[in-house]
């Protein structure tokens, strides 16, 4: 096999490395925003859910103070009974009085369903809160991950570049001029075996003087339908 072929092959598989490390690298922030996204939909959860503890708690205290200002209301209207000499007024006030302690009884029924809510509402804010602190467990430790993850990556790409680095010295500047164009244009293959006259490149057929002369490994042979450089793999 020629010689610059060889050269050419190796510097192809750092090329192909190269390409991938970048690629996996590329995804990286994307990976990052997932995992942080973990933590944001699991914190705006628990942070609906302690908005609306909020608001129940207002709720209560809503009805604590219009029971409360009925019961001035009542003790105020019984002191005023008990000065009272007319028969009608007294009856009057008493039929406020009453009208007060109903609405008290309703208002009463009222907190007692708010105080099951806000119960059920504890108890999903507890169920969300250990969802949140899991999640955060779970994202610091996948996000340590990623980061090993990069920083292998990039240590293998630094040491693929030094290694590219290498192989280029020595070669011809014209030759590595078409291999990277073709290293560009055609996905990442630029240099392909030819097996029975097909070009593992683009599968088609060469003629048999081409393939001979790629066999003979005698000079540099591209591929007559896509261009690539050939090398015999027979
Ligand atoms: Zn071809």
């Amino acid at each position: 096999m020629l010689k610059e072929i060889e050269q050419l092959l190796l510097l192809q598989d750092r090329d192909q490395k190269i390409k991938m490390f970048k690629a996996e690298l590329e995804t990286v922030p994307l990976e990052q925003q997932r995992i942080d996204q973990l933590v944001v939909s699991k914190n705006h959860a628990f942070e609906q859910i302690r908005q609306r503890n909020r608001d129940v708690e207002v709720q209560k205290k809503k009805l604590e103070l219009d029971a409360q200002s009925r019961r001035d209301s009542i003790a105020k209207y019984k002191t005023q009974q008990f000065q009272t000499r007319k028969n009608d007024e007294f009856q009057a006030i008493g039929q406020e009085i009453h009208r007060f302690e109903k609405e008290i009884e309703q208002i009463e029924d009222k907190e007692i369903e708010l105080m099951e809510l806000s119960e059920r509402i504890q108890s999903e804010m507890g169920h969300a809160d250990q969802e949140l602190k899991e999640a955060t467990r779970q994202s610091a430790q996948l996000l340590a991950d990623l980061k090993r993850k990069q920083s292998t990556l990039e240590e293998r790409l630094r040491e693929a570049q030094a290694e590219r680095e290498q192989l280029t010295q020595g070669l011809d500047p014209d030759l590595l001029f078409q291999y990277s164009r073709l290293f560009t244009s055609k996905g990442g293959n630029a240099i392909v075996p030819v097996e029975h006259e097909f070009c593992k490149g683009c599968h088609m057929k060469n003629t048999s003087a081409l393939v001979h002369r790629a066999k003979m490994g005698l000079d540099i042979v591209h591929c007559e339908q896509c261009g690539r450089i050939l090398y015999s793999a027979d």
